[in-house]
């Protein structure tokens, strides 16, 4: 399966420092890419970066979409205005979400259906706190996570983009070594196999402090199938490895 490399730009950026950082990932990321490459950016910049990534082998990324359709939710951006800047990926439920914005399993089930109606694959993260993983709880909890996106989507449910991202190997410099990582992989894909026929068909990626010196072994384990970069999307040659690694 074609693996999918994911830029998570957060909340980083500025015209003047993304348009550099497309110019040095465009000379290298020109079609055809045997991996596919979104870089999700902060919503103010989708129709500058939606214009630089045009002709290369890179696809647009939102780094969220509102559960709600449109209306008076003052901050919010809708799917269909993702779509309108020809928007690939949107992730939804990443830890930061889940942990400064109180967004729950139901919510984030949510966000992936608006996704998915709008024709844009959600990348769905899941994943364990330190505290979880100590307590022998790390299985559980990206099941109940995954439980809810099945609940709500389960007729599309291998439309999606799984990211298994283990909240203390997040921004920490801390990765889970490949077996960690593909043992909790694993046990997704399983889940999915359960829920659908065409399980094998979604792609879980790995992230979590992924970056050039460990994306290799990462993405050699059978069901880990790309990764979704943080800090390491930011710079160049970095992001670059890592793509290079997944082809
Ligand atoms: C992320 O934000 O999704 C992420 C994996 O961050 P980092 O690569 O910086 O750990």
């Amino acid at each position: 399966m074609k693996k999918l490399v994911a830029g998570n730009w957060k909340m980083n950026g500025s015209l003047a420092a993304n348009a550099a950082l497309l110019d040095a990932l465009r000379v290298h990321l020109t079609k055809p890419v045997a991996c596919d490459v979104a870089l999700c950016v902060p919503a103010p910049y989708l129709a500058q970066v939606q214009a630089l990534v045009q002709g290369s082998g890179m696809v647009l990324g939102a780094q969220d979409v509102s559960a709600y359709e449109s209306g008076a939710y003052t901050g919010e951006f809708s799917a269909a205005m993702l779509q309108d800047f020809g928007v690939r990926y949107a992730i939804v439920g990443h830890s930061e979400r889940r942990q400064f914005h109180q967004e729950t399993d139901a919510l984030v089930a949510i966000k992936a259906q608006r996704a998915l109606a709008a024709g844009i694959t959600p990348i769905v993260c899941v994943g364990e706190t330190l505290a979880e993983r100590e307590a022998g709880l790390t299985f559980e909890v990206v099941k109940r996570q995954l439980a809810a996106v099945v609940h709500l989507n389960g007729h599309c449910i291998s439309e999606i983009v799984l990211a298994y991202e283990p909240v203390w190997a997040i921004g920490t410099g801390k990765t889970a070594s490949p077996q960690e990582a593909q043992a909790v992989h694993l046990v997704l894909r399983q889940q999915l196999q359960a829920a659908s026929e065409r399980a094998d068909r979604v792609r879980i990626v790995y992230g979590g402090s992924m970056n050039a010196a460990n994306a290799a072994s990462l993405l050699a384990e059978h069901d880990i199938d790309g990764g979704l970069i943080g800090g390491a999307s930011l710079k160049a040659p970095d992001f670059l490895a890592i793509v290079q690694a997944a082809q």
